[in-house]
């Protein structure tokens, strides 16, 4: 167990349906503590990037236009073992086999139009981290509520 933190993306198709708030909230209810968040126009340069790992894929370039078709909010989450409790809470990359109760299960029928992106290990969130935040766009604050998120020995 650890405290760590993660990056969510809320995608471009979720700007458009209006459900950012909506995301937001889901994370919050769950109990992670946002210590970063801004809206940002991706680029080109930043999603090969970013996306590096897909660059033999046939939908490289489809995935990447359809990142850059809106702004993205892009959030930096707190929580005990936090990357792979978003993972777990944005379940599998396509939307029509993800669970209910999951985002994508819940929000999406889609394998690209999937709502979030979410760091998937520790390696991935602190270089994607960095990618998308400036060291002071990250708050280091308290929560008055911690206490009752968690025992005292799960951190
Ligand atoms: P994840 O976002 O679940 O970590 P990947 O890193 O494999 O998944 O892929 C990044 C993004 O590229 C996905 O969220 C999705 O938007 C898109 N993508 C991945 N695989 C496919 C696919 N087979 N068809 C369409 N889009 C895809």
């Amino acid at each position: 167990m650890a405290l760590e933190k993660t990056l969510v993306l809320l995608k471009p198709c979720t700007m458009q349906r209006s459900l950012a708030g909506e995301i937001i909230s889901l994370f919050e209810k769950k109990g992670f503590k946002i210590c970063g968040m801004k809206m940002m126009m991706l680029t080109d340069e930043l999603l090969s990037e970013h996306y590096a790992h897909l660059a033999s894929k046939p939908f490289f370039q489809r995935v990447k236009d359809a990142m850059m078709t809106a702004p993205v909010v892009a959030l930096c989450l707190e929580g005990v073992d936090a990357i792979a409790a978003v993972r777990a809470l944005a379940g599998p990359t396509n939307g029509r086999n993800a669970a209910p109760g999951t985002i994508r299960g819940s929000y999406c029928m889609s394998f690209q139009e999937n709502i979030v992106h979410a760091s998937d290990s520790p390696e991935t969130a602190e270089v994607e981290l960095r990618r998308f935040f400036r060291p002071e766009e990250i708050f280091d604050w308290n929560q008055a509520i911690f206490p009752y998120l968690y025992a005292n020995d799960e951190f």
